[in-house]
């Protein structure tokens, strides 16, 4: 059964039978990524949702099917027109019927794809909001089967996101026009603050949210001193020889300095940056994901919707301004689920550069998200907790121990125990309503009575001046541990206020211990430098001649179509094909990510190298 009628009211099994085919009969996989059929089902109910998936958790998928299971036609809204690119071309690859409208196309191209449309031959269309809205394409779309509405990179919806597009609200109006078309919203990053917003603004109806696990466990978290960057730098080279990485900087001439400085030493690099011409940025990033070049200097226009899975570390030379946009770029490593190392450096000096940039934002609400994004980032760089577990509550997820995979981890500070400490602090934010911001809830604690204090009533509070022995320094490094831990959290919308999470009620029940730094350790280790540990990467078993031959086939066939390798084959299904060996065309069939369409296409083609290979 190929397609159903939007919404069904089919029981999940049946939906998993269907979708299950789907994905092996158009993608060649053979079992989904957590999370990804839970959408799909509730997708197909005609329900809306939320999907927070790390970069490379297999966002697609979660429309792309459904677009396949319904009869009519599937809406994707992108607002990052190269990567439209990318997934049309990787949809085609497919055999699936797939175009894009944006302002890239010339006049030919977009009326044939508006004749594609009108015969109702396409199941995906990758729209620019730009366009959505130009005008009379929405009532164009009204005369469509529309069967699904997906919003990609989501968070742009929230102002309080750190890459907010104006036009992105006006999405709202999806929801007014075609009130019985479900809605799905993707993203890979967005806070608390943020998730919650995307579904009222795109104002959909009970959305459930879907967050798969943000965890990466295989990266290791390091954060370095900034100073003797370039000693460092070079002793992590010497770790990974003949290794892929990226190093993101925060300027054009860093980036450009760097990349010299390492082929100096006899490293094959380059720089990348949004100033190349668009050929010499697309040549830099072909020799990358080929292995010609081993590292990437940087600015952050690199490496979105890479698909290169063999990346061996991150650095960011330079203080990033969110963690967001961070733990995005650390997610480019290790993506094959080897070991792989991100360090961070972390100097004053990109704090100020930062700052000084913010200090020139005009609008005050958005100034406002940007220094506290900042805050946020900057307290990470200086913890003294498990990084991972920050990262993780950051994402609102909860985790349990302490990772083992962190530089704090590896060489912890002395812990003690601060459960009555912590007890005070959460019970004053609850006896207050969860009013609190940090430097009120610091006054209560010491018992001051300063005007916020004292126009609230706070002074009222049972546990007003429980905490009078500390001083306050030490109370703010505390509660920021407080916040590490995912005991609170900042509600940046309403006045940062702090509120107590699950686990903080735990600890107010005292079912649970709380470890924590005493102000003076902090101070003492953040002064001292930190020795950065060795971390070597196995080599993948499927490494070898078998897939550099591959490789070399896939680079062929890639350049005879005109179109880019991954098209053809991803890394990840070259090495599946390279372990697999496969002999005949039902073994071929097996190797994860050949489908139908793409076994009739290449199968002759690479099981006559591979047995070419075995033979020699
Ligand atoms: P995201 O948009 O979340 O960054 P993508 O949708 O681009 O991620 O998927 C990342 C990669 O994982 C792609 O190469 C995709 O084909 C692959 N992938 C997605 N789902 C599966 C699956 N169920 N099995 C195997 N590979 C998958
Ligand atoms: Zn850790």
């Amino acid at each position: 059964m190929e397609f159903v009628s939007e919404p069904t009211t089919l029981s999940s099994t049946s939906h998993r039978e269907i979708a299950a085919d789907l994905l092996e009969r158009h993608f060649g996989y053979k079992t989904f990524r957590p999370q990804q059929f839970e959408v799909i089902d509730h997708v197909l109910r005609g329900k809306d949702a939320v999907v927070l998936m790390p970069t490379g958790g297999g966002k697609s998928l979660c429309f792309q099917i459904p677009a396949l299971a319904f009869e009519g036609l599937t809406v994707v809204i992108s607002p990052l027109i190269a990567l439209m690119k990318d997934q049309v071309q990787a949809l085609q690859g497919n055999g699936i019927p797939a175009a894009f409208l944006n302002s890239s196309l010339n006049f030919g191209e977009e009326r044939l794809i508006h004749q594609q449309l009108r015969h109702g031959e396409l199941k995906l269309l990758y729209v620019s909001p730009e366009r959505l809205f130009q005008q009379g394409f929405l009532d164009q779309l009204l005369e469509m089967n529309v069967c699904l509405f997906a919003v990609d990179e989501a968070h742009c919806i929230s102002s309080w996101g750190h890459s907010f597009r104006p036009e992105y609200k006006q999405l709202s109006v999806l929801k007014q026009r075609f009130p019985q078309i479900p809605v799905v919203a993707l993203t890979a990053t967005a806070d608390r603050t943020v998730r919650s917003e995307i579904g009222q603004l795109l104002r959909m109806r009970e959305p459930r949210t879907f967050i798969s696990s943000f965890d990466r466990p295989n990266l290791s978290l390091a954060v370095l001193p900034g100073q003797d960057r370039w000693k460092a730098i070079e002793r992590i080279m010497g770790r990974h020889l003949g290794k892929c990485g990226i190093i993101y900087c925060n300027s054009r001439a860093g980036a450009e300095k760097l990349a010299a400085k390492l082929q100096g030493i006899g490293v094959k690099a380059a720089y990348y940056h949004a100033k190349l011409d668009p050929e010499e940025r697309s040549r830099v990033q072909d020799d990358f994901i080929q292995g010609k070049l081993h590292v990437i200097c940087a600015t952050i226009a690199f490496g979105m919707g890479i698909d290169k899975s063999d990346v061996r570390f991150v650095i960011h030379y330079n203080l990033p301004g969110t963690v967001e946009g961070y733990y995005q770029e650390i997610g480019r490593a290790g993506r094959d689920g080897q070991p792989a190392e991100t360090i961070l450096f972390y100097s004053y000096a990109d704090v100020q550069t930062h700052m000084h940039f913010a200090e020139e934002i005009e609008d005050p609400r958005y100034k406002e998200v940007v220094i506290a994004k900042l805050d946020r980032m900057k307290e990470y760089a200086q913890a003294q907790a498990c990084r991972r577990t920050i990262l993780l509550s950051y994402f609102s997820e909860e985790s349990g121990e302490a990772c083992g995979n962190c530089d704090v981890c590896k060489d912890p500070p002395k812990y003690f125990d601060g459960t009555v400490v912590a007890q005070k602090a959460l019970s004053a934010v609850v006896r207050s309503g969860q009013k609190l911001p940090l430097s009120v809830l610091v006054d209560v604690l010491k018992g001051t009575h300063s005007p916020a204090v004292s126009e609230n009533g706070w002074q009222r509070i049972k546990t007003f001046g429980a905490g009078h022995d500390t001083t306050a320094f030490a109370w703010v490094q505390f509660i920021q541990q407080f916040i590490h831990l995912g005991l609170l959290e900042v509600d940046y919308r309403d006045h940062h206020h702090l509120i107590i999470t699950r686990a903080g009620e735990a600890v107010l029940r005292g079912e649970r211990q709380v470890g924590l730094v005493s102000p003076e350790t902090i101070k003492e280790r953040q002064e001292r430098p930190k020795r950065s540990r060795q971390v070597v990467a196995e080599p993948s078993a499927a490494a070898g001649n078998l897939l550099a031959a591959l490789k070399e086939l896939r680079r062929e066939i890639a350049k005879q179509m005109g179109k880019p390798a991954y098209v053809v084959f991803s890394d990840a299904s070259l090495i599946d094909m390279a372990e697999k060996a496969p002999k005949n065309i039902y073994e071929f069939r097996l190797v994860n990510g050949v489908g139908d369409h793409k076994a009739a296409q290449y199968a002759d083609r690479f099981l006559a190298a591979i047995a070419a290979h075995l033979l020699s």
